[in-house]
């Protein structure tokens, strides 16, 4: 049987075991930080960050280009959408709710929000998506190496957070 899309995108992503844990995104993470999906269009291909992608599959309608994504945990590479706002870690926003939603922030802050990708460059935020997905790759969902290999210590020091 054939794959569909959406079972290929799954495929790459990896769910933490508690309900408001990040889903993460393992595929290919481009030089902003943020995932990158390729869908088949016709004959060719297209490239959709798999935030929206996820976003799209989990409210069911397309995504104009023109709204913008909103990570409550602050995490580039969750794909953590539902259709329940108050579950999701997606949300639909302008820049203007952006800003106004990093004001008040942690409304939706678990401990991954911790990692603090926020503020960082786009070199720095780019490697630390990169080390997250390397680190679950490599051992599954792992809280204490995921912290561990974000937070630049040795795995043998587990870090409190
Ligand atoms: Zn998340």
């Amino acid at each position: 049987m054939k794959t569909t899309q959406s079972e290929r995108f799954w495929s790459h992503v990896v769910t933490g075991p508690a309900a408001d844990d990040c889903w993460i995104w393992t595929g290919a993470i481009a030089d902003d930080g943020y995932g990158r999906f390729w869908t088949k269009d016709g004959d060719g291909q297209k490239v959709i960050r798999p935030q929206r992608f996820a976003y799209q599959l989990a409210t069911g309608t397309p995504l104009p280009p023109s709204v913008l994504l909103l990570h409550a945990c602050d995490v580039p590479i969750c794909v953590h959408a539902v259709a329940d706002a108050a579950e999701s870690h997606l949300s639909e926003g302008t820049h203007k709710t952006n800003m106004l939603d990093r004001a008040q922030k942690n409304r939706h802050a678990n401990r991954w929000s911790a990692w603090r990708f926020n503020g960082l460059a786009r070199q720095e935020r780019a490697q630390r998506s990169r080390d997250l997905r390397d680190v679950i790759l490599t051992h599954g969902w792992d809280p204490e190496r995921m912290s561990g290999a974000l937070a630049g210590v040795e795995e043998s020091h587990p870090r409190l957070f």
